[in-house]
């Protein structure tokens, strides 16, 4: 019997388990397998993670220190910052993974590798504790708590009636690689390449690696392949001259969807249950960033699971806090507006944002502005759509 039992060691997970563990609570953290790696670009671009895990700096992850923006007809706006300390870091996905899950172990959880939860365990019809199938059969690990925390894919999640199937229309379906070999890219950069259907990505790993991808978002997975977009991308002139090569190395290759529309808010917790990171939505709209925020809902979720346990209340009445908490509505409140604004960037095939690249390239407060939408997420001022509408 656990206190709390959680699908998934993710970014999410991890982080939750970490929390629940440090404040002596039993906590079973489910895996299905330690050595798979998430396709993801890597890319941190938020300073939170020096906070949420303070050794990072030591895990020798690149460091990023710039930024080149293309539109889809090649304006391009630039950006370097000097402030090293809290840069933004590009991280492979099987490290970064593996060292938040030790996080959590060191923190007291035990990690369960190679169990696949397929399905709940039911107290008085109560969801109770989980169930998994490993290598030698069937298990089950109960607990006071449920978390879920198995990503995009989860099928808990559906089966706890909270939320229903994705549907494409509310995705972003990708292809993305790790490559090696010569390049031009300057490695304290990650590049972005924006297109009418999404975008694609470079993100340099240092020592001649690098992370390449496409995403296509929301209704344009109607009309649009990722697989296709990601092979054009790669013949781009412009990108050939990054990237000269014939063939680079394949060091790894996958293709996998992320939530496109934010946080699922109506789906956040139920009697004895709450459901985190991907699995819930925790993903900007704007360049997809799910790392940094699927972490902090972990963390929310952990305290709230803690406050919970402490009064011997997990009823929903007690986790409903997990959603009001300020840093879930924020970010709720955060990604609804993203949305908006991410439906105006591709109107008309993309020209709203041909037209804020070309305005950013003679533009220096402008540029700021586009910069700190696209890469942090922020807020633009509210003029900012009339003013986009207004330019040629
Ligand atoms: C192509 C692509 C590029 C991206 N690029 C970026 C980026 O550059 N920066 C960024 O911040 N975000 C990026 N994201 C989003 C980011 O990957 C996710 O938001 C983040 O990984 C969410 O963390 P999580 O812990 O919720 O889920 P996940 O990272 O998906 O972790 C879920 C965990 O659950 C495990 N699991 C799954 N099913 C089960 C099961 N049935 N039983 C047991 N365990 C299970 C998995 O093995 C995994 O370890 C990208 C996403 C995609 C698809």
């Amino acid at each position: 019997m656990y206190d709390v039992v959680i699908s998934g060691a993710g970014p999410a997970g991890s982080k939750c388990a970490e929390v629940v563990a440090r404040a002596g609570f039993k906590v079973a953290l489910i895996e299905k397998d330690v050595n798979w790696r998430k396709p993801c670009g890597g890319g941190i671009p938020s300073a939170k993670i020096y906070e949420q895990y303070p050794d990072i700096e030591e895990q020798g992850f690149h460091k990023i220190q710039g930024l080149a923006m293309y539109s889809d007809d090649y304006h391009k706006i630039d950006y370097f910052s000097d402030n090293v300390t809290t840069s933004s870091l590009t991280v492979d996905r099987l490290a970064f993974d593996n060292y938040v899950r030790d996080m959590a172990v060191k923190a007291g959880a035990e990690l369960f590798d190679k169990n696949f939860a397929h399905d709940f365990v039911y107290s008085n019809n109560k969801i109770a504790g989980v169930k998994t199938k490993t290598p030698s059969g069937e298990k089950i690990y109960q607990g006071k708590i449920v978390i879920i925390a198995d990503g995009m894919s989860s099928r808990l999640a559906v089966r706890s009636g909270l939320r229903g199937k994705w549907t494409p229309e509310n995705l972003g379906i990708s292809r993305v690689e790790i490559l090696e070999g010569p390049h031009k890219l300057d490695e304290k950069y990650v590049y972005f390449f924006f297109k009418r259907y999404g975008y694609c990505w470079i993100f340099c790993l240092g020592d001649n690696r690098f992370n390449i991808g496409s995403i296509v978002y929301g209704d344009s997975n109607l009309q649009y392949n990722a697989n296709k977009t990601f092979e054009q991308f790669m013949q781009d002139a412009p990108l050939k001259e990054l990237l000269p090569e014939e063939d680079y190395k394949v060091i790894w290759a996958g293709n996998f969807p992320e939530p496109a529309r934010g946080v699922l808010e109506k789906s956040l917790y139920g009697d004895s249950l709450m459901i985190i990171g991907d699995a819930a939505g925790f993903v900007a709209p704007i360049n997809g960033e799910g790392i940094q925020p699927g972490i902090t809902s972990g963390q929310v979720a952990g305290e709230v699971a803690v406050k919970a346990l402490k009064q011997n209340d997990c009823s929903s009445k007690t986790l409903k806090e997990y959603k009001y908490h300020p840093r879930i509505k924020k970010m709720i409140r955060k990604y609804k507006f993203q949305s908006k604004f991410v439906e105006f960037f591709y109107e008309n095939n993309g020209e709203n944002l041909n037209k804020i690249f070309k305005q950013a390239e003679n533009d220096e407060k402008f540029r700021r502005i586009a910069i700190d939408i696209f890469i942090y997420g922020k807020t633009p001022p509210k003029d900012f759509i009339s003013f986009v509408k207004s330019l040629k």
